[in-house]
């Protein structure tokens, strides 16, 4: 409820939340000369998601409050999985998310050379090992969390063997899976992540920035946190998932001795209707479920740069779902909420039918068009207003009109009246009909020529108000009608035997045609409208000069309500 208060008066008075009481605690405390250096570090092996966008709005959101610097590193220590396509998409949707990571732009694999020095570092102590096991043996014999592992035969060999065949790994005389390189902890933790983890594999890969420079690559917990610890970096945030990592990444930076970053952990964001990981994304777009990464019915960034939200709407969303220390799934229809109150100040607003049934109004003269004036935005005064012609034959939904209405039904119907926007009151008269399919085929109406703006009836109320269009004004476009991605909230979660891709939603994408007022022809890839009634749509990219196409990004019904209702 309070969330619902801040949400309306549009200042999201949080308080601090508990990573910005530990920055805070620090900074009192003169921790890291007070210092504030965040870093977004993401794995160039798929494309950014919402979830991503979450944790890039929390980073460089922290540096900013507190005056600090965020990196964008990527964490590319895996060469069989990585591509430049990826490294080009993330770095094209953290701009456009509204961040700058100025020159502070990185790569892990940049750190190759010094992160072997600290391998070499960790065998000259003792601490890491080279073990002959096969990875299937190696995790065979790593115990559960209730029964220890047992120590590898290769684990008692002297620091000088293990310099030496560290020294022939790198210098490729080993196949890949035959040696690894294992951190000597304790078999019999309680954490497995303790038990004699491995830090390199050698893969003889390319990889997209060292070419064949390496033929070993150090392991993600290795890479990772030694990595802050170089960039020095204070406040190293992660998912939760990494918790039980965090005795590693403390071990590891303990024995070798660097500068300490504090690992923190939140609960990642997870959104109904949707799946979040990039394998499960990846399969989607692999295997045609949809256009490609950027399909708007995709949580990645650029889908839903395409489907039309913008950068406030997502910052703004991050910012009210605040950061939480528990795993939960939040309503898509909260994201939902943030690009309608964005919009509703931005866009333009238009008038268009997506499913026309004409109207031919009887006593209004042949040949005439007036041009109507309607607002722009009523959001925003200084947009002025456009003209709007109309004219004796125009469209309405078909969907307004019923020949045998209930009495709730405040919209067209035999005897009955209606306004037209900016325009007049209209009274239907009879109908024709298909005689085959007995499909109405026209509304004949009657308009009362003093209830225009202006004139002496014009403030004459009734209890609808329609959309409408010109039919001979009318430009055909292009309608896509986008739904959720998937029928259940947790595709995640499927039952046995199934798996997510069958709950993928049959009606996500609708195609249709749309009638829309001229002033529409100048629109803009990227622009969006209102359409008066129906909701916020988009211009997308594949329009052409003539054609335009235009993505629903949502419609106008506001499911604020709904999740208020739900709770
Ligand atoms: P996925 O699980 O979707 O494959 P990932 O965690 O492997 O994603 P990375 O590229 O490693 O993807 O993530 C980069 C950063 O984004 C990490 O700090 C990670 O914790 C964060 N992140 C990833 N997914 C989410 C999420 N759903 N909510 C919040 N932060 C996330
Ligand atoms: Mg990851």
């Amino acid at each position: 409820m309070s969330e619902m208060k801040d949400i309306q008066n549009e200042k999201p008075a949080r308080s601090r939340n508990f990573i910005e009481e530990i920055i805070e605690e620090d900074i009192r405390e003169g921790k890291n000369d007070s210092r504030v250096h965040t870093r977004f570090p993401p794995e160039p092996n798929g494309y950014l998601h919402i979830g991503h966008a979450k944790s890039i709005c929390l980073n460089f959101g922290l540096a900013d409050k507190y005056n600090g610097l965020t990196n964008l590193r990527f964490d590319d220590t895996n060469p069989v999985k990585e591509d430049v396509e990826y490294v080009d998409s993330i770095m094209e949707d953290v701009r456009w998310l509204g961040f700058d990571w100025g020159d502070r732009l990185y790569y892990a694999s940049d750190y190759f050379g010094q992160l072997y020095e600290y391998a070499v570092i960790l065998i000259k102590k003792g601490k890491a090992y080279i073990c002959d096991m096969p990875a299937e043996e190696i995790s065979a014999t790593r115990g559960t969390p209730t029964r220890p592992g047992k120590e590898s035969p290769y684990r008692n060999r002297t620091v000088e063997e293990n310099l030496d065949l560290f020294g022939r790994m790198r210098a490729g005389e080993f196949p890949d899976g035959t040696r690894v390189l294992r951190a000597k902890i304790d078999m019999s933790s309680p954490n497995m992540h303790m038990r004699d983890p491995i830090l390199y594999r050698i893969l003889h890969t390319n990889h997209h920035r060292t070419g064949d420079a390496w033929c070993i690559y150090p392991m993600y917990d290795f890479a990772h946190g030694e990595s802050d610890s170089i960039e020095r970096i204070t406040h190293s945030i992660c998912t939760l998932e990494f918790e039980v990592h965090r005795p590693l990444y403390d071990w590891l930076i303990r024995e070798i001795d660097i500068y300490a970053p504090r690992q923190i952990e939140f609960a990642r964001l997870n959104l109904s209707y949707t799946v979040m990981s990039k394998r499960k994304l990846l399969e989607l777009v692999k295997e045609k479920y949809v256009q490609g990464w950027d399909d708007p019915r995709m949580p990645t960034i650029c889908g839903l740069r395409r489907r039309g939200y913008t950068p406030e709407s997502i910052r703004n969303f991050a910012d009210i779902i605040g950061v939480a220390k528990r795993d939960n799934m939040i309503d898509v229809s909260l994201l939902e909420f943030c690009i309608r109150e964005d919009l509703n100040k931005q866009a333009n607003r238009v008038m268009g039918v997506l499913n026309p049934v004409k109207v031919i109004i009887d006593n209004y003269p042949e040949r005439q068009v007036e041009e109507m004036e309607a607002a722009v935005n009523p959001e925003n005064p200084e947009a002025g207003t456009r003209k709007v012609p109309f004219s004796k034959e125009l469209y309405i939904e078909r969907e307004d009109f019923m020949e045998d209405p209930p009495n709730k039904f405040f919209r067209l119907a035999p005897g009955r009246e209606v306004r037209l926007r900016a325009a007049y009151i209209i009274k239907c008269e009879s109908v024709e009909k298909d005689p085959v399919t007995n499909e109405i085929t026209a509304i004949h109406c009657y308009y009362d020529v003093n209830t225009k703006s202006g004139m002496p009836d014009s403030n004459r109320k009734v209890k609808g108000t329609l959309h409408w269009v010109s039919a001979s004004h009318a430009v055909e476009v292009d309608v896509r009608l986008y739904d959720r991605l998937f029928v259940v909230p947790d595709p995640d979660n499927a039952e046995e035997g199934k798996n997510f891709k069958d709950y993928l939603n049959p009606d996500s994408l609708t195609e249709v045609k749309g009638y829309l007022e001229p002033s529409i022809r100048d629109a803009k890839i990227g622009e969006k409208y209102q359409f008066e009634r129906l909701g916020y749509f988009v211009v997308d990219k594949d329009s052409k000069a003539k054609s335009l196409v235009f993505n629903r990004v949502v419609p106008l019904r506001d499911s604020w309500a709904r999740i208020e209702g739900q709770k």
